[in-house]
């Protein structure tokens, strides 16, 4: 089935994005070639082509965006037992080094050595071709769709997320931030059994959509401007858990204060490298302030969840597009253009819209 075909998305330098042939590349012993199916940009793939950079990751030379994907496998290395040609995956596009403290204590996120598809010097698989370590690959059951394929790293975001915050069944969760990241958080407390479920934008189409995906409460903070009142008011109490996926000055700090004594915050969002937060206070009424990165060992979850059917995370797709209209996906993304939430790049070269 493999033709010479490779069309891949190659971000040049900030601003200069482009459709380009590469060679298919030969899995090696433990990988195995996929032919990409669905994947979705993400707020990090369209920073990447809008600034250059994220923090000290810089594009300085040309680099394949994409790392929300799945798969088809095409090939197999010759070590590889646990996948065949013609499995349904997803990929897990972050591979540690298997051998420092961090991976062999279960911590493989912190990895300093971590290959990460789009994250520079790595290359993503917005592409026809691309080979991926096989125990880094999901195999989906068959009523698990290409697309809630590569749904599952948003999703394990959030998973992961929830997971640091101990989310557990009849917890009263506050979501900051009602994007992508935002609304799998909602999934992810959901499924982990949170009762209520409230969440913050200043954009009503986003908060409409984490309605429909079970937010039990929605806050538009541009009307809004007492907030912690305001959810004391609508739940008689404060949230005990909170999960900021903005990470600015304003919501870290809401977050802090809106969290009931004794609570977790998670920050998830990195939109302020430093902050002024009421440190004394948050310390004074024991709120625990945790980070996250990325996510370890959440694949497996984020799939049960989907497979099970636990959550939907098909309403966060909004757009379609061929490999071939790449530059005009990205301008949806980017823009949010036709309210778009999770605009999905089919890369298979027989997909019809
Ligand atoms: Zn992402
Ligand atoms: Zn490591």
């Amino acid at each position: 089935m493999t033709t010479k075909d490779n069309l891949t998305a190659v971000l040049y330098k900030k601003e200069d994005l482009r459709l380009e042939q590469r060679p298919i590349p030969v899995p090696k012993d433990d990988e195995v070639l996929l032919r990409m199916d669905s994947v979705g940009i993400c707020g990090s793939d369209v920073h990447y082509l809008v600034h250059g950079r994220i923090a000290h990751f810089v594009v300085d030379k040309p680099m394949v965006i994409g790392h929300e994907a799945s798969g088809i496998v095409d090939k197999v290395g010759k070590n590889v037992k646990s996948l065949k040609p013609g499995d349904r995956v997803a990929i897990e596009p972050g591979v540690p080094c298997r051998v420092c403290t961090f991976c062999k204590t279960g911590k493989y996120n912190l990895c300093d050595e971590m290959v990460f598809c789009a994250t520079p010097p790595y290359d993503g698989n917005l592409t026809r071709y691309y080979t991926h370590p096989a125990d880094f690959c999901f195999k989906l059951p068959d009523h698990v769709s290409m697309e809630e394929g590569a749904l599952l790293e948003p999703l394990s975001v959030g998973v992961h997320a929830c997971r640091q915050a101990n989310v557990m069944i009849g917890d009263s969760v506050l979501i900051l931030g009602s994007g992508p990241i935002g609304l799998v958080n909602i999934l992810a407390a959901k499924s982990m059994g949170a009762s209520t479920i409230i969440i913050t934008d200043i954009v009503d189409s986003r908060l409409a959509k984490a309605k429909e995906l079970g937010a039990t409460h929605t806050i538009n903070t541009k009307s809004i401007t007492k907030v912690k009142e305001h959810i004391e008011k609508l739940l008689g109490d404060l949230p005990n858990k909170t999960i900021d996926c903005v990470g600015a000055e304003a919501t870290i700090r809401l977050g802090i204060e809106a969290t009931r004594a004794g609570g977790n915050l998670v920050v998830v969002g990195l939109a302020a490298d430093e902050v002024k937060i009421p440190m004394a206070y948050a310390l004074s009424r024991e709120i625990t302030i945790l980070g996250v990165f990325r996510y370890c060992n959440d694949y497996p979850l984020a799939l049960d969840i989907v497979a099970s059917g636990k959550v939907n995370v098909k309403p966060l797709i909004t757009h379609h597009y061929t490999l071939e209209e790449t530059l005009e996906a990205f301008e949806t993304a980017r823009t949010g253009r036709g309210n778009a939430i999770k605009v999905m790049i089919h890369a298979n070269a027989d997909y019809k819209k």
